[in-house]
């Protein structure tokens, strides 16, 4: 089940906040609803079939994942005559997010409080460590449990039923607030430490996303000295026959292109073959490629 994103942004970015959502049958999930959101959720809206249901899940409360979710509920409420099923992961996050909604003038009776399932899609909230002044949570995403999709919240950890989850090869589409900033306190997940806690191939089964911080230091040069090549038959990539949007990857992150081998393009990227150990990520402005097995994925 692959999400969809209103916003791949942080507090302080220009792109919209992190916000995604997943349509389930006649069901609609979306995933926060930060304060620069909704025009984004409007236009989704307005695009629904009279009948779907709608849902919003809350990771947490920070106000670029919760900003407008007032103005979303009454949205649902005047415009579409519609009632919200909310989820939040905990009694103390419920408490926050219903006192935030009393506040914006949201009436209890414009949404419905829910748990675990949206129409038939498991909706299990992980706990996670971001900070420390309220409840924050991932959450994992199901209607079968050897197909899940994983959404992190913004969250400096993996939590460890998540990992299990991971490293059995049960989690399909893995989406991670990640950063490159390393430094004590750090509330979000670190690339490199990403990078040493699942080597290459330790979840080859997964389609890993990073999101919410797109502000990357430009001026990192990306390591990619563990690149080996598997095969002596392979097509040597060069600034010569590289497409447009490749060149533009390899002059950002300054990538010595002979140590690619065969390369090609899918609908959300590239597929490299013929690669192993590799160091797996690729800059591309505020997008990401990365790979498990040679599979990079624009994000
Ligand atoms: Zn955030
Ligand atoms: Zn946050």
């Amino acid at each position: 089940m692959e999400l969809k994103f209103l916003g791949k942004g942080g507090a302080f970015d220009n792109e919209t906040n992190s916000s995604a959502y997943i349509a389930n049958g006649d069901g609609i999930l979306f995933i926060d609803m930060g304060e620069n959101v909704f025009e984004k959720a409007k236009e989704v809206l307005q695009k629904l079939h009279p009948s779907t249901v709608i849902g919003v899940a809350i990771t947490h409360t920070h106000s670029d994942h919760i900003g407008s979710l007032g103005t979303f509920i009454l949205f649902c409420h005047y415009v579409l005559k519609k009632k919200v099923y909310l989820f939040t992961g905990s009694e103390d996050q419920l408490k926050h997010v219903k006192a935030l909604l009393h506040i914006f003038g949201v009436d209890k009776s414009m949404y419905e409080e829910s748990k675990h399932y949206f129409n038939g899609l498991h909706v299990r909230f992980v706990k996670t460590t971001h900070v420390d002044d309220f409840d924050c949570f991932g959450i994992l995403l199901y209607r079968d449990s050897k197909f899940m999709t994983y959404y992190s919240g913004d969250s400096n950890s993996i939590p460890t039923v998540v990992q299990q989850e991971l490293l059995q090869g049960n989690i399909k589409k893995f989406y991670q607030d990640i950063t490159l900033a390393d430094y004590p306190g750090n509330v979000h997940y670190n690339l490199d430490k990403f990078v040493n806690d699942f080597p290459a191939g330790a979840i080859e089964k997964t389609e890993v996303y990073f999101y919410h911080n797109t502000v990357f230091d430009p001026t990192k040069e990306v390591d990619l000295s563990n690149m080996k090549l598997q095969s002596s038959s392979v097509t040597v990539l060069t600034r010569e026959n590289v497409s447009d949007v490749l060149k533009t990857v390899f002059d950002k992150v300054n990538l010595s292109a002979n140590n690619i081998v065969e390369v090609s393009e899918v609908e959300n990227g590239l597929e490299l073959k013929h690669v192993s150990g590799i160091k797996r990520i690729i800059k591309f402005g505020d997008k990401i490629m990365i790979n498990q097995v040679g599979r990079f994925i624009f994000f």
